[in-house]
């Protein structure tokens, strides 16, 4: 079997919504500069009026002489779909099973793009490859990586999008999630050290929210999205640590490990992090440096299922939890359901994004149920184009 093409399908179509889709955008690492500390939600896709939100998005697809294809995706048009194509001669002709052969052989050609879109391109050609292979043996991607079919996993709502200002939203949003099954919701800060006082307040009231509306049981985890820095994650900790948060995140921008490991050995919160980290030797140096407690590699970003496999068994040597950054995506539902419940207790449930990444599924999204999250048995990684749904599409030529 051999590659015949690699091809960047643009695809627009169009989600119904029940009012304004993002209702608030997290804190950002701008936001240290008052002229991008704007309020309003972050452009995911276009509101077209109050119950039409548009998407346009980016799959990759991997054409074979066999006639078996394999989809990654979505991204966005731009960066890393330009990396794609860019990869797109050199893999032509190629087998595309042999999945560790094509990874290296990428990995060394991209001498200056060992991180960032160079390596979220080639995290998504591998994770279409692997679509393939799972579609090529007529099997689920989990079997053939050695998952023994985990049964449903317990899911954490990611609260991205959600309204974190107004503390009668949250409230409402909060037992929302609790109503559908989910025991354990993320919710992302708002406000950075340049807010001052007001907002650090802000920012205290709306864990206290979240754990008095949920009661004393349920898993409270909390974003920075590394836009802070030491002192002030160290106050907030202090402020929050008897609110008991099972897990605070991205403390720090990725390149400033230290600053995880010092917040790390300040509170008795556990630290989780690196989303935006690369590779098994970027992952390492978190590993490492005893920095964080969970990573968190994405399977569309870190390198594709065959990398973040071997990130994650690293991570076992020294005991650490591994819960993928967008695990609901359909590698991450395939690795998480692959690994001990010990090292991977929880797949994160982006309850927005989700609705946007898998809108042109043709299998109805994810298999969600009671808070806890079922494995595609379907063929490959689970997901495929409903062209139903497409209303216009081009391919994307450099
Ligand atoms: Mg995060």
């Amino acid at each position: 079997m051999k590659i015949t093409d690699i091809r960047l399908r643009k695809l627009t179509g169009t989600m119904e919504v029940d009012g304004p889709f993002m209702e608030e955008r997290l804190v950002m690492p701008l936001d240290v500069y008052e002229e991008f500390r704007v309020q309003g939600p972050p452009a995911a896709g276009t509101q077209v009026d109050d119950s039409h939100y548009e998407l346009n998005q980016v799959f990759v697809q991997i054409d074979t002489d066999e006639g078996v294809s394999g989809i990654a995706g979505p991204t966005m048009p731009g960066g890393t779909a330009f990396h794609v194509w860019q990869m797109k001669d050199f893999l032509i002709g190629r087998d595309p099973l042999a999945t560790e052969f094509l990874w290296d052989i990428m990995h060394r050609k991209s001498v200056h793009g060992r991180q960032g879109e160079p390596m979220m391109a080639i995290s998504l050609i591998d994770n279409a490859l692997w679509d393939l292979k799972g579609k090529w043996f007529k099997q689920p991607v989990w079997k053939l990586i050695g998952g023994a079919g985990r049964g449903p996993m317990p899911a954490y709502a990611s609260m991205l999008g959600y309204a974190t200002q107004d503390l009668g939203l949250v409230k409402e949003r909060a037992l929302e999630m609790q109503s559908r099954g989910y025991k354990a919701q993320k919710w992302f800060f708002r406000h950075g050290p340049m807010s001052g006082a007001e907002g650090f307040k802000k920012n205290v009231a709306m864990v206290e929210t979240i754990r008095e509306t949920l009661g004393d049981d349920d898993d409270i985890m909390l974003d920075c999205w590394q836009s802070m820095d030491v002192n002030y994650v160290v106050k907030l900790a202090e402020a929050i640590e008897d609110l008991n948060p099972r897990w605070l995140e991205e403390v720090a921008m990725p390149d400033r490990i230290d600053s995880y490991r010092k917040i790390r050995e300040s509170t008795n919160i556990p630290i989780s992090g690196a989303e935006h980290e690369y590779t098994r030797w970027g992952f390492k140096r978190f590993i490492e440096a005893e920095a964080v407690d969970i990573i968190q590699p994405d399977l569309n970003w870190a390198g594709g299922l065959s990398e973040v496999m071997k990130i994650s068994a690293l991570a076992t040597t020294f005991d650490l939890i591994t819960i993928c950054h967008q695990g609901v995506s359909p590698p991450g539902m395939a690795w998480s359901s692959a690994q001990s419940p010990i090292h991977t207790p929880y797949v994160e449930m982006l309850v927005k994004h989700a609705a946007m990444s898998y809108y042109f599924d043709a299998n109805g999204g994810p298999n969600f149920s009671d808070g806890e999250l079922s494995v595609s048995q379907n063929p490959g990684l689970g997901f495929d184009i409903d062209e139903s749904k497409i209303e216009s599409q081009t391919d994307i030529n450099y």
